[in-house]
């Protein structure tokens, strides 16, 4: 099926404590190259959210008592079978999501990174010992899992946003239930049958897909035996999901949307500039919270800049993921192709120049041409709407000051991008950039080993590195008295 060799990755129903868990309708799960059905799913709802709650909340206490290296031991089980099975994961996560098969392959070496990374950080959870202010007293802090934890996530990295908190979380000692986006319910059941053939036990890992969104994240953010919620998507729905969480006050982290700023000094190596742009622009077809959202360009480089940005952007194949040569893969549905084309023809209507692309593609109705869009202003709606989509907008710059006013001026503060060898310049602006994560002289800065987050309305928590485990522990103080 589908040229995938292990078919029993392909699922179709939730996994709630260590079973398949079929409901009594399901959904469709469509190709967005072709518009072909994949799949139906059987479509979970609040009921199915509360049974897995349930089973997350029966195991936790014998997981979180797990000594660290046997809860590592069974998470690079998991990683080393996420490898093992990277061929097939991948073609599922390009048939229901649309990014090429390399990009694919690349999200799944990404997503099982964190497994193995989390899998050793597990062994590392110190506490402290602090000295006492009175002679008959210990103090002392140790670190707990918090509880269930519960995730919502979307469907730009079916894989890598479950696979980063699930890992985090499941090192900690927690229990998890994830319900991920209904257009990529597939790379979830994959990962759980994995779960499932790595030993870890039922309950730990549970995943719950439906297409009523809102019904299954009422239970998810309202629950009381949920201690943590933890959401990827966009700023709007993290808004309301955070308020929902506060009836019980859960610990909450949210990865939200942004509107990154690239910054192109006159100082720059443009070759390498131009490569970093390509990279952080239309990577899966520009639908990532980190792609370059503006492109600011300095007056005396635009030119060049420019021509040799257009040149490789030309290089670019679009076409069905599957297909050898496919850099850019189709938009998830056709909705966002509309809302993208929107974008682009406002902006022409404001004064931006068409430079190249700037129609649909003739792929598919789900397809848009690579573009790219001269003489934008900061006033322009697109330099204030998260583009999402495989268009580029240059905004011409006079100096360092006015650039970084630009750049800070937006409700985002996830991921920003720079080129300039001028040290001085380099640390300046890094400091002054209000952005979680910014990249110096480099498109593409996610690994497992470093803290992935955003400021401002992007959200709050990190995932990945040695501080991706905080956001799944308690801090426990034992004040210890009467030792004589
Ligand atoms: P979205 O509409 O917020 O959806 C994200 C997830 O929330 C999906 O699973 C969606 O389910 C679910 N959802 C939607 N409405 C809900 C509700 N009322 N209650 C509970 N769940 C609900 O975001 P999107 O447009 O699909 O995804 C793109 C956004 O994610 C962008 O803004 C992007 O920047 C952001 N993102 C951020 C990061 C990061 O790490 N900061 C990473 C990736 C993406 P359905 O899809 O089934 O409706």
């Amino acid at each position: 099926m589908h040229n995938i060799k292990d078919t029993t990755l392909m699922n179709t129903c939730s996994y709630i404590n260590g079973n398949w868990h079929k409901s009594d309708s399901s959904f469709k799960v469509l190709n967005p190259a072709t518009g072909e059905l994949i799949v139906q799913v059987s479509d979970a709802g609040a009921d199915e959210a509360t049974l897995a709650v349930q089973a997350a909340k029966s195991a936790f206490k014998s997981w979180s008592a797990k000594p660290a290296h046997e809860r590592a031991n069974l998470l690079r089980n998991w990683f080393n079978l996420m490898m093992t099975h990277q061929e097939d994961l991948a073609r599922i996560l390009t048939l229901e999501q649309g990014k090429s098969l390399a990009e694919a392959k690349g999200e799944i070496a990404y997503g099982a990174s964190f497994i193995e990374w989390f899998a050793e950080e597990s062994k590392r959870v110190y506490g402290d010992t602090i000295p006492s202010l009175s002679a008959n007293q210990k103090v002392i802090v140790i670190k707990q899992a918090i509880g269930v934890v519960a995730a919502i996530t979307p469907w730009n990295f079916p894989n890598a946003m479950i696979a980063r908190k699930a890992a985090a979380a499941l090192a900690a000692g927690c229990t998890f239930v994830v319900r991920p986006a209904a257009q990529t319910p597939l790379s979830a059941l994959a990962m759980a049958e994995l779960a499932q053939r790595a030993g870890i036990p039922a309950g730990v890992f549970n995943v719950v897909v439906g297409e009523k969104a809102s019904e299954i994240g009422q239970v998810l953010t309202t629950h009381p035996d949920i201690a943590k919620f933890t959401f990827t998507g966009s700023t709007a729905v993290g808004k309301m999901l955070i308020k929902q969480c506060a009836s019980t006050v859960k610990k909450v982290s949210m990865e939200l949307g942004g509107n990154a700023p690239f910054i192109v000094f006159n100082d720059a190596d443009i070759d390498e500039a131009v490569k970093g742009a390509i990279n952080s622009k239309y990577r899966n077809a520009g639908q990532t919270c980190v792609c370059t959202n503006r492109i600011f360009v300095q007056k005396d480089v635009l030119t060049v800049f420019t021509e040799k940005f257009t040149a490789a952007v030309a290089k670019l194949t679009v076409g069905n993921g599957l297909n050898d040569h496919t850099d850019i893969g189709p938009l998830i549905t056709s909705d966002a192709v509309d809302g993208v084309a929107k974008l682009v023809d406002e902006s022409i209507s404001q004064g931006a120049v068409l430079a190249m692309g700037g129609k649909r593609h003739q792929a598919g109705s789900h397809f848009y041409q690579p573009t790219i869009l001269t003489q934008v202003t900061h006033d322009m709606t697109i330099a204030h709407s998260e583009i999402f989509g495989p268009v580029s907008t240059i905004i011409a710059f006079e100096d360092e000051a006015d650039v970084i006013a630009m750049a800070n001026d937006t409700e985002y503060g996830l991921a920003a991008y720079f080129y300039s060898r001028d040290i001085g310049r380099v640390w300046r602006v890094a400091q002054a950039l209000e952005y979680g994560m910014v990249g110096i002289n480099e498109g593409l800065i996610s690994n497992a080993a470093a803290p992935f987050g955003g400021v401002k309305q992007s959200g709050n928590g990190r995932e990945g590195s040695k501080y991706g485990l905080d956001d799944y522990l308690e801090i426990k103080y034992l004040c210890m008295g009467g030792i004589e």
